[in-house]
């Protein structure tokens, strides 16, 4: 089979206007960025009524390269064209930091994949570099007020806003700024995280529109009073510059399949200390110009499920009508134990053994009333007996498996895929509900999550994240839900505890508070926020080739 790059700059792609004219967009709608990209300006769509479903693509916890959640949607959303619905795909966009790291690029792969790949992994429509100078112009309003006399009385050793770039540089994590003498302002200590981890993605994602977004952006806090008051965006007058800058980002951005479908690839939180999903926008755009919409959430289903219904759904009154929960027999042998290096060796018992996992997370996406359906993404190492085990877990949790060769036949390869799911969509009747009430405490909400989902004892805290969330109700911000930042390898806060672990407790480290996006952070573990680049990063492969080609953007 050739590589994802090969096979993306083979494909034919049809102009832009052609795919928007199949959606109905106007063309006076359509702001084309070259040949095949286009923003939308969806103040020119005309409403349709139409509210079509929704389905969210999930998966069980993920080995290191990832399983196939996006090459998954890529398939079912062409194969339920192939089957005669109108389908929309949504997707995140990928962040440049990992192309150049070890994870490759990220626009599906095989033959199921959006295009042009290159453009989609690289620069695309400028909406990282729009975000990273929003989040950067607040950074600079605010050492330049505290330059200016420090009217607002902003502690600064309190100032929680850092700095973002979107590419992996580990030696930017912690910095000495300002440093210089008194015309470069104030030393202190700060630092970077990586753009798909700034509030301000976190925002663009879950606003309903430009006027959302810049009240979500007024709202963010970043920084304390000497007297412990929050600082915010608005107080420092940025909003508005913030909003400005971000007035193109904010437009849902039109690409295609390898087989010619609509695809909005559009924002793209981090899913551990952000929410992982595409943007309501794009989602909201979607729903009202197709019959189906494929889309998915980061990680497992442990963390991007529940995100996407607690906090997405939540916020944006979405309401999902079926979940694919994509499953692979080398995930599941790893979760029964076996080493990574191992696995291309059949062993049926280890599957059976890692296939708690499946189990557990069918049974946590029926928790929010939403339908679960197993889609098998073959490898082609799998074997029948392999294979079996995964329909075996499945029925047995009243669920169905199929298998899935879209990564290497296309659409056609997810046609089956498609049939159960649109007659999922179109005969159950969905009863989400998120998981918990807005108006519990912001701990039990934590705790509830802990339990219900990751199966823990319980989520544990020292009395100081106690005490902060505690001064977070009081201010008013009690209501919002969390979001929970922990491994995404296991259901615990232990990324060597795989399968379906109970007995353990998950300890809550340090809460942050997203006030624009409208989440609490929990952190429960480490995590990173700037990632580094690998020993040998993807970035020593990646050249012009002899005839003027990308090369090594797999
Ligand atoms: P996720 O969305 O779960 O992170 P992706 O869909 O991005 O995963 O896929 C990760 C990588 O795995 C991609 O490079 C893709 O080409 C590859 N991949 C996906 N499915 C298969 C498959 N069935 N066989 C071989 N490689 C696959």
């Amino acid at each position: 089979m050739q590589t994802d790059i090969a096979i993306s700059r083979a494909a034919i792609l049809k102009p832009i206007n052609e795919i928007a004219a199949t959606l109905s967009i106007p063309p006076q709608a359509v702001e084309p960025y070259g040949h095949f990209k286009a923003k939308i300006d969806l103040s020119r769509v005309p409403a349709t009524g139409k509210q079509g479903k929704l389905i969210l693509v999930t998966a069980i916890n993920p080995t290191p390269a990832g399983e196939g959640k996006s090459t998954t949607s890529v398939g079912l959303a062409d194969a339920l064209n192939r089957i005669g619905k109108r389908a929309i795909l949504c997707l995140r966009e990928p962040s440049l930091g990992p192309c150049f790291g070890t994870k490759g690029g990220a626009a599906g792969g095989g033959y199921a994949q959006v295009v042009p790949m290159e453009d989609i992994n690289l620069h695309f429509t400028g909406d990282f570099h729009a975000i990273t100078s929003a989040h950067n112009l607040l950074a600079a309003m605010i050492d330049n007020h505290v330059h200016w006399g420090n009217a607002l009385d902003i502690d600064v050793r309190r100032i929680v806003w850092r700095r973002v770039l979107d590419m992996n540089d580990r030696a930017l994590r912690d910095i000495a700024q300002s440093l210089g003498g008194p015309a470069n302002g104030y030393p202190r200590e700060s630092g970077f995280d990586i753009t798909v981890a700034s509030e301000v993605m976190a925002i663009l994602c879950l606003a309903s529109d430009l006027e959302d977004l810049e009240a979500r952006l007024g709202r963010i806090v970043v920084a304390y009073t000497r007297g412990k008051q929050p600082v915010t965006a608005r107080d420092l007058k940025a909003d508005g510059a913030m909003a400005v800058l971000l007035a193109q980002a904010v437009k849902p951005n039109l690409v295609q399949t390898l087989e010619g479908n609509p695809a909005f690839v559009h924002g793209g939180p981090f899913a551990n200390i952000a929410h992982g999903c595409n943007s309501v926008i794009a989602t909201r755009a979607a729903l009202g110009l197709g019959d189906y919409v494929v889309t998915e959430a980061g990680f497992g289903a442990d963390l991007g499920a529940e995100k996407f219904f607690d906090i997405k759904c939540r916020q944006s009154g979405l309401k999902p009508s079926a979940a694919v929960i994509v499953a692979t027999v080398r995930a599941l042998k790893m979760n029964g134990g076996v080493a990574k290096a191992d696995l291309g060796i059949a062993d049926p018992e280890a599957v059976r053994r890692g296939g708690v996992n499946l189990a557990r997370h069918i049974e946590n996406v029926r928790q929010f009333g939403v339908p679960a359906i197993v889609a098998i993404n073959k490898f082609s190492t799998d074997t029948e007996a392999e294979l079996e085990v995964i329909r075996e877990i499945a029925a047995a949790q009243g669920s169905e498996a199929i298998l899935c060769t879209h990564w290497a036949d296309g659409g056609v390869g997810a046609q089956a895929l498609a049939e159960k799911v649109a007659e999922l969509c179109d005969h159950a009747t969905p009863q989400f509900a998120p998981l918990y009430d807005d108006g519990l405490s912001l701990f039990d909400k934590i705790n509830t999550v802990a339990t219900r989902i990751y199966r823990a004892e319980e989520a544990i805290a020292d009395p100081g994240v106690h005490a902060q969330l505690k001064r977070w109700e009081d201010a008013g911000f009690g209501a919002l839900p969390v979001c929970m930042a922990k491994t995404q390898y296991s259901f615990s806060t232990d990324p060597a505890k795989l399968g379906a672990p109970t007995g353990h407790v998950v300890p809550v480290r340090e809460v942050r508070l997203s006030a624009g996006a409208g989440f609490v952070v929990a952190i429960c573990g480490e995590i990173m926020t700037m990632p580094g680049l690998p020993r040998v990063p993807a970035a020593e492969s990646i050249r012009f080739g002899a005839n003027g080609e990308i090369e090594g953007l797999f």
